[in-house]
């Protein structure tokens, strides 16, 4: 069967696991009965009001409102999870079966795709980003198979920072006949625009974001995915019935309330990042920095394991990400405070000291 011919016959539903598109989910009380009431006898619940003694609303509706609005979509399209990491997992588990279906991702990325596929033992393809850290997208193409099911495309990327190409993805989008799931953890640092303004046009397109990093609320653990209503609705029957807790819920409202907040510290960070773009080069500790579309920097240095020691004994932590330049080396830098990032710099030039004493 061509790729072409796939990508006709396969709808949603016939990419699902067959276990799932049987699966009939668990009702608690709050879907029976999710009205406004008096009293409520209905859930085994503790009936004194700390706050705190109902069971959250499943669906998150008074969240997803004022999401849909920030967002441009609708709640319908919006399915929120303990964190992206979870939504990774569920995806996985709705289309994937054990042992015979694959998902593709683009090395160098995010490692978290490739744990919860091991997790469901499900194969990973991989097809390497070429030198410019872009998709290859007729080699990714040229590895699908009737067995192809989500592959994941990470944009702005991690660790390398830069975000892919627009027309590749939308030739990865339009040409894969499974599910694309685009991350855009880091999207609020990108110059580019998000995939969700796609999100009409493919019914293949599942959105990724987080509460994790522009939103500064790594802690509460809310992952974001916008698709279509479809896909929305299967995710929904998945998940565990209250997948996002309501301090977690009550949080997100107070934060979406006030989005300038985020809106400025990005700003600020953004200016940061541009900062350590001019500086970093002017030591000659760096063999090259990666454009960065993110809130952070990958460098590649000679020094990774050197540098990495030293700054850490000032207190300084980077990430080691010599696997990205496995000849060279290279190191994560995320983007701090003003007056952290003064620190880091200061680090780095006491280094540069030492080598050249
Ligand atoms: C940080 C990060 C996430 C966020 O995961 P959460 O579970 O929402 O905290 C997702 N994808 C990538 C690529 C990341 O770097």
């Amino acid at each position: 069967m061509s790729i072409r011919e796939m990508k006709r016959t396969r709808s949603i539903e016939h990419l699902l696991r067959p276990n799932i598109r049987e699966l009939k989910p668990y009702r608690s009380a709050r879907h029976e009965f999710d009205g406004e009431a008096r009293i409520l006898l209905d859930a085994n619940e503790n009936p004194f009001d700390s706050g705190f003694n109902r069971y959250p609303d499943p669906f998150q509706m008074r969240l997803k409102e004022p999401l849909a609005k920030y967002k441009g979509v609708s709640p319908e399209n919006i399915f929120l999870a303990n964190g992206s990491d979870e939504a990774i997992d569920l995806l996985i588990r709705m289309f994937c079966r054990p042992g015979t279906d694959h998902i593709l991702q683009l090395p160098p990325t995010f490692g978290m795709y490739r744990v919860a596929a091991s997790l469901s033992a499900v194969e990973v393809r991989e097809i390497a980003l070429d030198e410019h850290f872009q998709p290859r997208v007729d080699a990714v193409l040229a590895a699908v198979d009737p067995y192809s099911k989500i592959l994941f495309l990470c944009s702005p990327n991690n660790p390398t920072g830069n975000s892919l190409d627009r027309d590749r993805m939308r030739a990865l989008i339009e040409g894969f006949p499974g599910i694309v799931a685009v991350d855009e953890a880091y999207q609020d640092f990108a110059r580019q625009e998000s995939a969700l303004a796609w999100l009409e046009e493919y019914s293949n397109l599942l959105v990724l974001q987080t509460f994790s990093k522009a939103w500064g609320m790594a802690a509460i653990r809310l992952g974001m995915a916008f698709a279509s209503k479809e896909i929305v609705s299967w995710l929904n029957k998945v998940k565990m019935p209250y997948n996002v807790n309501e301090l977690t819920q009550s949080a997100a409202l107070d934060a979406l309330s006030r989005p300038e907040r985020m809106e400025e510290q990005v700003a600020i960070l953004l200016h940061e990042r541009q900062r350590l773009e001019r500086e970093l080069p002017t030591l000659s500790l760096f063999d090259e920095l990666l454009p960065s579309d993110a809130n952070f920097i990958l460098a590649k240095t000679r020094h990774s394991i050197a540098l990495y020691r030293f700054l850490t004994e000032r207190g300084v932590v980077v990430r080691d990400r010599s696997g990205v330049f496995p000849d060279i080396g290279a190191m994560r830098i995320s983007v701090g405070l003003p007056e952290e990032n003064d620190e880091l710099l200061a680090g780095l030039r006491a280094f540069q000291a030492k080598l050249n004493a």
